[in-house]
């Protein structure tokens, strides 16, 4: 079976780019009937912090990313890290290394002053350890063939050649004995079952690193098969460059809290953000799955768009269940209104409101006015419009409502209608004024969804505040 796994690095928010990374591993998983493993790659204890775990495991749950099995911690598998450090060491693809720090900072400096490619000379590769080094402290490093070249076929990228001398003896054990990212990688990957390693293409240059300890683990021990490869291309702002802080809003949490964005707009969006299928800009979870493959992933970067994601958002908005929409609206509201928010009354709002909301702010702005209490706040424009004239036709309205007894959308436009008739006015003569009267702006839903979502009571106190 098709195993796959995002391994972040817990030292922030889950990041667009670690997202998308993400998405990938669970489409792919979900899409052949695989599995998905969560790791957290926790190794670096000084920048890794359980804040920055909660909250990526809170932004996948979030996206609707589910994972199989329980999730690995990377820091609780050192001893076996170097348990397999020791297994490369005692078969000769790995070897001690005594050089000082001040030798490799030397060795560094010349290459620099040579321009030449600062890596690790080998100068331990061949070299048994004298009697100087008894007791000295030593990293293990591995042992890279460096004939020849490695060609990794890569799901995405395609074939991909490096030669075997440009790859250097990295460490795999530091001298405290402590393993490093590069062996964990590996070991953890190979322990879980890994078959398909997707990633961002930043760690291209990693694999062509890591396969040596697979291919050395194999020749010694068996069952360690190359994993295949696919790097994904990052993700690039609108200007085309690696995309970050500068560009806005960087982490997942942010479109949630910050941008109003609900979590389906922003799965099609990171999907449609590297992959596609034909032109269809609207694909659900579920059609996701059946279509997703790795041959659909672009080799170029996509920009992010924030447009498209916010048109994407516009459109689920308007699919989703009112009741959901409700409550997630009376969480932003709640702050601000004073009172209990009606979430019967703003579910039955919804499909009035939500017609045009681009994300959930634009939708609690345009159900404010359903909760806002009595002298209502009027808005610069509603406060222009109100003049003398204008609360004199309140007025007449008023009168014209106090006897309306069906407060149907239908019966309120007719007796409106001809009261606007009666009075020789155009329509807008009257609904502007009641506009502001009753939400305390110049824009809103239609008129008539206003007076019958406030009910009979609730809408004569409001216009009766600005009548004369
Ligand atoms: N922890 C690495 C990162 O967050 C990912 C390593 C990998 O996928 O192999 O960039």
């Amino acid at each position: 079976t098709i195993i796959t796994r995002f391994a972040p690095s817990p030292t922030g928010y889950l990041h667009l780019g670690g997202a998308r990374t993400a998405l990938f591993n669970w489409l792919y998983a979900r899409h052949h009937g695989g599995k998905v493993m969560l790791r957290i790659e926790d190794t670096d204890q000084k920048r890794s912090t359980q804040d920055a775990i909660d909250k990526i495991i809170d932004s996948l749950d979030w996206l609707g990313l589910d994972f199989d099995g329980d999730t690995v911690f990377q820091s609780e598998r050192a001893e076996r890290h170097a348990e397999v450090a020791n297994i490369l060491l005692a078969n000769g693809h790995a070897y001690r290394c005594y050089a000082t720090p001040e030798e490799l900072e030397a060795m560094r400096a010349e290459q620099r002053a040579n321009k030449q490619p600062m890596r690790y000379d080998g100068r331990w590769r061949d070299r048994e350890p004298g009697a100087e080094q008894e007791g000295a402290p030593f990293t293990v490093r591995l042992k890279v063939p460096k004939d020849g070249e490695t060609a990794i076929d890569d799901a995405v990228q395609g074939r991909v050649t490096v030669k075997n001398e440009e790859v250097d003896d990295y460490i795999l054990l530091r001298a405290d004995g402590t393993p490093t990212y590069m062996l964990a990688v590996v070991v953890d990957d190979h322990d879980m079952g890994v078959t398909h390693v997707i990633r961002g293409d930043d760690h291209l240059n990693n694999a062509f690193r890591q396969l040596p300890i697979y291919r050395a683990m194999d020749a010694i021990e068996g069952g360690w098969p190359d994993p295949v490869y696919a790097h994904v291309p990052l993700i690039h702002g609108s200007d085309g460059a690696k995309l970050s802080k500068r560009h806005g809003a960087v982490g997942v949490e942010a479109y949630r809290d910050e941008l109003g964005i609900l979590p389906e707009s922003l799965f099609n969006y990171l999907l449609r953000l590297g992959w596609g299928h034909g032109d269809r800009e609207e694909i659900t979870q579920a059609e996701a799955i059946e279509l997703f493959d790795l041959d659909g992933v672009g080799r170029s970067p996509a920009r992010f768009d924030i447009k498209k994601l916010q048109n994407l958002n516009g459109h689920y908005i308007r699919e989703a269940d009112d009741t959901r929409l409700a409550q997630l609206v009376a969480q932003e509201l709640s702050g601000e209104v004073d009172g209990e928010i009606d979430r019967d009354l703003l579910a039955r709002a919804m499909p009035v409101l939500k017609t045009r909301a681009k994300d959930l702010h634009e939708l609690a702005d345009n159900a404010r006015f359903l909760f806002v209490s009595r002298p209502l706040t009027m808005t610069e424009k509603a406060t222009a419009l109100l003049d003398d004239e204008a609360r004199a036709r309140l007025a007449e309205v008023h009168g014209a409502l106090t006897e309306q007894n069906d407060w149907t959308i239908e019966a309120l436009e007719a007796t409106t209608k001809s009261l606007a008739e009666r009075l020789e006015l155009g329509l807008g003569k009257l609904a502007q004024p009641l506009r502001a009267a009753l939400t305390g702006t110049t824009t809103s839903p239609g008129i008539f969804d206003v007076l019958a979502l406030l009910g009979k009571e609730e809408s004569l106190a409001r216009i009766a505040a600005q009548a004369v």
